[in-house]
């Protein structure tokens, strides 16, 4: 089995970006995350986002807002981010407390600036096959692994387990596309599909996005398989001094025994994200720019 290393890629990824934006002159691109409350997973997510933006070139600029924010402030906010020329790209972290609605909210980011590709309108364009389409970070990040590592689409058989909007949905179109990565014929499961293991075995290339620890078996995965498994799950681990670990969706020893290619987790999916939102931060700022002259 081939591992797919998303650190390795991740790092060549932000080292074509820092050359390219080296290379910019005048204005450097520039991204704004907004923060609501003190979510310790979101505080350390922004953070990490923030450092590597810094390595890259690009400036970045972070706001946070209290919890008790009501939609209608953070919306407001948005408008003036969204009317700011120097704002290049806009970057709401999820998830926003539950007495506001994070798709009013996503669909609120010009669409132009809108770099985590959540608004509607980015959506619809990735439905249309258009290459200004900003792609969701994750589901960008998947496909960029598969093309680097040369796993071959054209006609084969793709399974996406999981349905969301941030992941699931657009892997399946980026997946289904005309061109290279893309031209797969593909299955998307959910927590109704009948008989999955059934269907995941029909699958040349598994994207597992679940969110369920190992769910994933080696009698669920065609030997020869590539396996992609984007699920992030915490299981106890005594023996580790944060008292858990990380795995996926996947129970990678032993489908690491059937698999071609495979990503680990951690260090397969989650850094390619990272690079994506970059790369989507710079897409802007061109685009930006390019409007401008
Ligand atoms: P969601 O909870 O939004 O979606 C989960 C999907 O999995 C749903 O479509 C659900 O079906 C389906 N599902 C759940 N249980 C089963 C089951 N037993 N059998 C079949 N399908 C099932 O999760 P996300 O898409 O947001 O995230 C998925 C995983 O990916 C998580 O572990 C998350 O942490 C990780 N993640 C990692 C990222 C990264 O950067 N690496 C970024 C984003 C997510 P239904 O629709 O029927 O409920």
């Amino acid at each position: 089995m081939e591992l797919i290393d998303g650190n390795l890629i991740s790092r060549q990824i932000i080292e074509e970006l820092t050359l390219e934006v080296s290379n910019l002159v005048g204005i450097k691109p520039s991204v704004t995350f907004v923060r609501v409350g003190e979510d310790p997973a979101s505080v350390s997510y922004v953070n990490k986002k923030g450092k590597v933006a810094a390595r890259i070139g690009i400036e970045s600029n972070l706001m946070v807002f209290p919890e008790i924010i009501t939609q209608e402030e953070l919306i407001n906010e948005i408008t003036t981010l969204n009317e700011d020329p120097s704002v290049h790209g806009i970057l709401v972290q999820a998830p926003l407390p539950s007495h506001i609605d994070e798709r009013v909210v996503f669909n609120h980011v010009l669409p132009t600036k809108d770099v985590d590709g959540f608004n509607a309108a980015n959506l619809g364009r990735l439905c249309q096959e258009d290459d200004d389409a900003f792609v969701a970070c994750t589901p960008a990040g998947i496909v960029e692994l598969i093309k680097r590592s040369k796993i071959e689409t054209e006609g084969k058989r793709a399974v996406i387990l999981g349905r969301s909007l941030i992941v699931g949905k657009p892997v399946a179109l980026l997946m289904a596309k005309k061109g290279n990565p893309g031209n797969c014929t593909v299955t998307i499961c959910h927590s109704r599909t009948r008989d999955l293991a059934t269907v995941t075995r029909e699958a040349d290339i598994l994207v597992a996005a679940i969110g369920r620890a190992e769910f994933v078996k080696a009698d669920m995965v065609k030997p020869g398989a590539a396996v992609i498994d984007v699920g992030i799950n915490r299981v106890e681990d005594a023996s580790r001094p944060r008292g858990y670990r990380l795995v996926g969706d996947v129970a990678f020893d032993e489908v690491s025994e059937i698999a071609s290619q495979m990503t680990p987790v951690p260090g397969g999916v989650g850094p390619m994200t990272v690079a994506m939102l970059m790369r989507n931060t710079v897409k802007a700022y061109l685009m930006a720019t390019q409007a401008i002259t």
